[in-house]
């Protein structure tokens, strides 16, 4: 079975696209693009995705290594 590291299975993925598949509407914000967090009870939306580098972050405190892991899997 061929074996992939996550750095290249990351660089394949477009963020904007996995993001909007979940339902979530993405709004932009300059370069980036904001919309709710799904990895917690986000009221407003605090979850940054930059498309050109390819770079989520949440403004909130949570383990995102186990959120990439969890959106990628679902
Ligand atoms: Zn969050």
């Amino acid at each position: 079975m061929p074996t992939i590291d996550l750095q290249t299975l990351k660089s394949r993925i477009d963020l904007a696209e996995l993001f909007s598949s979940r339902g979530l509407k993405l709004v932009r914000r300059g370069a980036n693009l904001v919309t709710l967090c799904p990895f917690h009870s986000d009221s407003r939306p605090s979850l940054v995705i930059n498309p050109n580098r390819q770079l989520w972050l949440c403004g909130a405190p949570h383990n995102q290594s186990y959120a990439e892991y969890s959106i990628m899997r679902s």
